[in-house]
């Protein structure tokens, strides 16, 4: 049998922690807590209501959040079309301010609500992958709603000054949206420290299952937003659609693990990345994308002269890496967020995402440094 490459895609998503795999068992068979949390007339619905419940707390408490503020979603892409869609949708013809690098999820969020005459400021973020507290203040306008940005990058890592950001929004009453998927759990994220009004949220980037997310809608003052999706009324009207109990007790539970875990592991990745960039100083022409200073623990983006990522990744088939963005990689353009912030065409089709996690060891990293090496030194050889 073939033995599976290393995983190095943490970003992309991550396995379920065995934890919570277990905890998600109790609640799908007879003999679990199957009922549906919103029937209110018997003790299969109360129960599931009060598993339902306590996750809520268990994704709040991670953010520094009320229960009260999170509103169950499939995912932090469904997050993300509520929170501007659901802005925009209050408003006559509003004004949205985001920027180049955005998860796809933002960028078409925006760029179809720009077809519907909604007008988006795109910014440019720096050579690090940052936008500046500046750039946005100066993109302010009358009739601006809303600013939506993300707080950690999904293929650089870097991570943008949001408290900063949120606190001139603040002051001027424009509200802010930022996307945490790749943040929670990775780095200290608190709501009130980054004054943020909404903070999208997703359980596969943080150990939990696919499929379950959740919105953070601040309740004081008060965040509104009108609901894109209608049906029974649930989550006080915000998202219609019967609650996943089984989905979301396992996001609870990986979010609860991601908050005691949390500075240890980050010290741990932290540890693992430099040994992988140590491993890899021998080796001539390669670049390190993004802000080397602002950063989550876990992804290296990494251009290397005179290599393609399509021949890399041939090459590299003991190691599950990737190349840009998935969406980018399918359609071979180089990717928009290393254009975004600047990198050469040329470079941005050399570039190759690693990102580590939670069941990444020393030796994985070693094997990852020597095969690195070989495949470029081979593929440089053949010039
Ligand atoms: C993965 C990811 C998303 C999409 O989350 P899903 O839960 O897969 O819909 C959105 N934004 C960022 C930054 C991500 O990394």
């Amino acid at each position: 049998m073939m033995k599976k490459p290393v995983y190095l895609d943490y970003a992309a998503t991550t396995p379920v922690d065995p934890a919570v795999a277990e905890e998600m068992m109790n609640y799908l068979t007879p003999d679990g807590v199957f009922g549906n949390p919103a029937s209110r007339t018997h003790s299969y619905g109360w129960q599931a209501e009060a598993s339902v419940e306590s996750a809520r707390r268990q994704v709040a408490d991670l953010i520094h959040a009320d229960p009260r503020e999170i509103v169950w979603t499939s995912g932090a892409t469904e997050s993300d079309n509520l929170a501007i869609k659901g802005v925009a949708a209050l408003h006559e013809s509003p004004h949205i301010v985001t920027s180049t690098i955005e998860h796809k999820a933002v960028v078409d969020t925006c760029a179809w609500l720009e077809t519907r005459g909604v007008q988006v400021a795109w910014l440019r973020p720096d050579a690090d992958g940052r936008v500046s507290p500046q750039q946005v203040v100066d993109a302010l306008q009358e009739n601006t709603v809303l600013v939506s940005l993300m707080l950690a990058n999904n293929e650089l890592g870097c991570v943008t000054d949001i408290a900063t950001i949120g606190r001139h929004l603040r002051e001027r009453g424009v509200l802010l949206h930022v996307d945490a998927a790749q943040a929670a759990g990775k780095m200290p994220v608190d709501v009130h420290a980054l004054n943020v009004d909404l903070l999208s949220l997703s359980a596969h980037k943080v150990y939990g299952p696919k499929g379950v997310g959740a919105l953070y809608v601040r309740r004081a003052p008060e965040v509104r937003i009108e609901a894109q999706m209608h049906g029974g009324g649930h989550e006080r009207g915000m998202r219609s659609g019967t609650l996943p109990t089984h989905q979301i007790v396992g996001m609870g539970k990986a979010f609860e693990l991601a908050g005691h875990h949390l500075e240890e592991e980050s010290r741990r990745l932290e540890n693992l990345r430099e040994r992988f960039l140590a491993g890899l100083s021998h080796l001539d022409g390669v670049h390190f994308n993004g802000s080397r200073e602002h950063r989550v623990p876990g992804i290296v983006n990494l251009s290397f002269e005179g290599v393609e990522a399509e021949s890399m990744m041939l090459g590299l088939r003991h190691l599950a890496v990737s190349s840009g963005s998935a969406c980018a990689s399918a359609s071979m353009e180089a990717s928009y967020v290393l254009r975004g912030i600047g990198v050469s065409n040329e470079l941005a089709h050399r570039a190759l995402r690693f990102s580590l996690g939670r069941f990444t060891t020393e030796a994985d990293v070693d094997f990852a440094c020597q095969q690195i090496i070989e495949v470029v030194g081979r593929l440089r050889s053949l010039r």
